[in-house]
């Protein structure tokens, strides 16, 4: 399970610390020597660790907290409490345009991501809220991509429009925007073209979308799996074409977590979203604040 063998080390430390009536500037730096390396065998970003242990650190070793009652009760509270800044401890909601207006989400990422299945659990989710959406194929590449967002449309009950593959993706978006507005449909879901690697061509292509269309949200997908380049991406996204917040796909597996961790910190954006398994019925709101005391233990 995700996060299991960070969460026993951190515990461990917390153990230690508990155990001990008085602790010393040296046990705190001993606890902070043992939390950073577990977190970055969690592949937690470089420069997030070294924040985090500072920031706990400058707390840790003031006066009051080594002469106080519970000093390693103390030492732990604060490791929590920054876990809880370096997460963010709001959970933000897409808040979509009024009814009569069309909220238009481009979903983009890299190829495997997930974005055809989550933009379909997305859809779906909505569907159910009583929103009306439509899936709009913008993969050219790939026609498997718009066969199978087409599959994963019946299956949630939206509908998808495609041109095929012979049209430039910005026109298929604003095709199915006119499509939107005959169609009484309040909710525009772009499934973008990824790639294996970022790449030029895809950022050009997206910002050429974003430019043309009034965009309400760009929403990237990321791996969990693919743990530091999960951030590494999710930078190079926001760098280039502005991202509103991220989806963390396949949190399900064995991910070790530090995307988890690392993309609020790196990128200012918020996780929106976890994907926890294949069907398109698995995905959760994400808690930050739960994800951090899930992560504590
Ligand atoms: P795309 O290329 O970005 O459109 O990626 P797909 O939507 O085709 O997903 C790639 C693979 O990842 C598929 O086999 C999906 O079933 C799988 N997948 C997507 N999201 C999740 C998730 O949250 N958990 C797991 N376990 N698998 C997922």
């Amino acid at each position: 399970m995700a996060f299991d063998s960070l969460t026993d080390k951190l515990q461990n430390v917390f153990r230690k610390l508990r155990s001990k009536g008085t602790i010393t500037e040296a046990d705190v730096k001993e606890a902070m020597k043992e939390v950073k390396r577990a977190l970055l065998e969690a592949d937690v970003n470089f420069k997030v660790v070294k924040q985090f242990i500072n920031s706990v650190s400058e707390r840790a070793v003031g006066e009051e907290v080594l002469k106080g009652l519970n000093p390693g009760q103390m030492v732990i509270k604060i490791v929590k409490e920054e876990m809880d800044k370096l997460m963010g401890s709001e959970t933000t909601e897409l808040k979509l345009l009024p009814s009569n207006e069309i909220t238009i989400v481009m979903m983009c990422g890299l190829q495997g991501a997930g974005k055809t299945t989550t933009v379909a659990k997305l859809a779906g989710k909505f569907k159910n809220k009583g929103k009306k959406p439509l899936l709009v194929a913008c993969d050219v590449y790939r026609p498997a991509a718009i066969k199978q967002l087409e599959i994963n449309g019946e299956k949630v009950g939206v509908p998808v429009f495609s041109m095929g593959d012979g049209h430039k993706p910005v026109n298929i978006a604003k095709a199915a925007i006119e499509h939107a507005a005959k169609n009484d449909i309040n909710l525009v879901f772009l499934d973008t073209a990824g790639r294996l690697h970022v790449d030029e061509d895809m950022m050009n292509e997206l910002a050429e979308i974003k430019e043309n269309l009034n965009v309400t949200y760009t929403i990237l997908t990321v791996d969990a799996m693919t743990g530091q380049d999960a951030v590494n991406v999710a930078t190079s996204f926001n760098d280039k074409i502005g991202i509103d917040g991220v989806i963390l796909t396949k949190l399900d597996g064995d991910t070790r977590g530090g995307a988890a961790l690392s993309i609020k910190a790196v990128t200012g954006k918020p996780i929106l979203y976890a994907g926890m398994g294949e069907k398109l019925t698995d995905l959760e709101q994400f808690y930050p604040d739960r994800m951090a005391s899930r992560i504590l233990g």
